[in-house]
């Protein structure tokens, strides 16, 4: 890690679940720093817990599940002791947010300019006239045409990818620290995918501004971040950088995903899916979790989880095929 500035930093973060079941482990032991500035991914299949992660960062968790340890640093406070009021009033003007599909996140209602302009007041001061001033060059920014009529519409009348695009001017409205992005693009077409995509990363670069972006697909990750988590049972099974991720990858998981992303060279011939299942929250294995899918496994794997290992090259791993790597770790080597 360079001396840059640490904006977001988790430590050994523990989320649990209740289900009628008993209580389960969501989020197991993460950590990570993530530079001002800098976009980092969170990618895994669905059931991964990286949503798990992103709620648990964003205390957005559903009732039934707790943050059970670990902390959160945003520009060095720790989220985790204010109070539910003092979290909302943190998410709304430092946190910005974008989900899947914006109905959720925008009131039915209200018009999409008078939704905007509540945030920018709320969080801004400004007043009325100011407010709509400024949410009309923030549709204008993301590329909505028409941004003064934009601003009286509602939710339902703009397309997915409008829709989208006023999310992100919403998200962007009280000019945040950090914006958490939470499959973004999946509920839209390739094409519109494509735009909201070029625009976050044109938003990123011009505004600075730092970015958690949480996918399940690869090319997208690929498109807008520096930095990629994989991870899978709620840990983190490899921390590296974009290009390392594709051209260099360390964990048997990563590697297992990025064969089975269809690129052009795979057209018309059968994807390697990768076997087996995701387990679920109640059935997730000893050891390291992905050991019953893993073609490498031994029997250790199966037994005790892997430290984790930092390459020479930064990249960190959890598997105890790197793990003579790492002398911290103090584990023995077995490959
Ligand atoms: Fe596979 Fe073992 Fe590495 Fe897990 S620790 S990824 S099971 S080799």
């Amino acid at each position: 890690m360079s001396e840059q500035e640490i904006l977001l930093s988790v430590r050994n973060l523990r989320t649990l679940i209740k289900t009628a079941n008993g209580t389960f482990s969501a989020v197991d032991g993460v950590n990570f720093d993530l530079e001002k500035g800098k976009a980092l991914g969170i990618v895994g299949e669905s059931g991964s817990g990286k949503t798990m992660l992103s709620m648990s960062i964003l205390g957005l968790l559903p009732q039934t599940a707790r943050i059970s340890e670990g902390e959160v640093f945003l520009n060095g406070e720790d989220l985790r002791t204010l109070s539910k009021k003092e979290y909302k009033k943190i998410r709304g003007k430092k946190i910005g947010t974008i989900f899947q599909e914006p109905l959720t996140s925008f009131d039915p209602l209200y018009t999409i300019g008078d939704q905007i302009a509540e945030s920018l007041k709320h969080h801004c001061g400004l007043k009325r006239s100011e407010a709509r001033i400024k949410v009309i060059e923030l549709l204008e920014t993301v590329g909505i045409p028409r941004p003064e009529s934009v601003y009286d519409e509602f939710p339902f009348q703009l397309s997915g990818g409008m829709r989208q695009r006023a999310m992100i001017a919403m998200a962007l409205a009280p000019s945040p620290e950090i914006i958490i992005a939470d499959e973004p693009t999946t509920a839209l077409d390739v094409t519109i995918q494509a735009q909201i995509l070029e625009l976050l990363k044109d938003l990123q670069k011009e505004r600075n501004v730092t970015v958690l972006f949480v996918s399940h697909d690869l090319g997208v990750i690929a498109e807008i971040v520096d930095e990629v988590m994989v991870v899978y049972g709620g840990q983190v099974m490899e921390h590296t950088d974009v290009n390392n991720l594709f051209y260099n990858p360390a964990h048997p998981y990563t590697k297992a995903l990025l064969k089975a992303r269809p690129t052009l060279t795979t057209e018309g011939k059968r994807l390697r899916a990768i076997a087996g299942q995701v387990p679920s929250l109640e059935a997730r294995p000893s050891g390291c979790p992905f050991h019953p899918r893993c073609e490498q496994a031994t029997e250790k794997c199966s037994k005790k989880a892997p430290p984790m290992t930092v390459l020479e090259n930064s990249i960190r791993v959890a598997c105890w095929l790197y793990c003579h790597e790492n002398e911290k770790s103090g584990e023995q080597p077995n490959v």
